[in-house]
């Protein structure tokens, strides 16, 4: 399959399920996940009517998406990899949305670059729902008042949480209780699922998933 078709199958896919599931048309965005993947391999799922895209990387984004912005309006860039707070001003400057916020050194490091800079970010909490000691991410147990430290502390835009289950595991309960913490949180938007289980993701209330694989192909 050309990229161009894969990125439509996933799509395809996306509403599918969310209709099955009762969810609204269009509540559903697609984050294109497209580290590892040149400019060249990019230009075409823009070239789609695709605008969101996610990295994991700082460094790799800031060498490929100046020229791709530079040619086409409305990209917007979402960080999804873990953060060092020496990287903060640099995300800040070159992403739209955080989505991997997760400890309060780095929650201050881009309050204050926001500040600094005068840009409109959106953020993310990343939530370690399997308490898994090598991935980042908060102890759901004190998502609630991370989440609330964030915003009333630090006047961060949190908008939504975020997680990426154990890979050994069922991802549903999973996603299951990223969605009851967003709600004890007060928080709409949930980014889970990736390209193996985006589907089971929208079922459980996905606002937003991170798909790479399945739209430019194995790394
Ligand atoms: C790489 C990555 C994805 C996309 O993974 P695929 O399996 O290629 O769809 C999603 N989320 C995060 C955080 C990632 O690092």
């Amino acid at each position: 399959m050309e990229i161009e078709a894969r990125l439509l199958d996933v799509t395809q896919r996306i509403e599918a399920v969310a209709e099955k599931a009762g969810r609204k048309a269009g509540s559903v965005s697609l984050v294109a996940v497209s580290k590892t993947f040149d400019g060249d391999a990019i230009q075409p799922v823009i070239d789609c009517g695709q605008r969101t895209f996610g990295e994991n990387r700082v460094q790799e984004a800031q060498g490929k998406w100046p020229a791709l912005k530079e040619k086409t309006a409305g990209i917007e860039l979402h960080l999804i990899g873990p953060l060092q707070s020496n990287k903060a001003a640099d995300a800040v400057a070159l992403f739209d949305v955080i989505e991997t916020v997760d400890r309060e050194k780095i929650a201050k490091a881009l309050a204050e670059e926001v500040k600094k800079q005068g840009r409109a970010l959106r953020f993310y909490v990343q939530v370690n729902t399997g308490l898994e000691p090598q991935k980042a991410g908060i102890d759901p147990r004190e998502t609630v008042a991370f989440v609330a430290m964030c915003r009333d502390e630090l006047a961060l835009n949190v908008e939504g949480l975020m997680c990426i289950p154990p890979a050994d595991e069922n991802p549903g309960p999973h996603f299951a209780l990223l969605a009851k913490l967003a709600g004890e949180c007060g928080l709409e938007k949930l980014s889970m699922g990736m390209s193996g289980d985006f589907e089971t993701a929208v079922e459980f209330g996905a606002t937003s998933v991170r798909v790479g694989s399945a739209i430019f192909g194995t790394r």
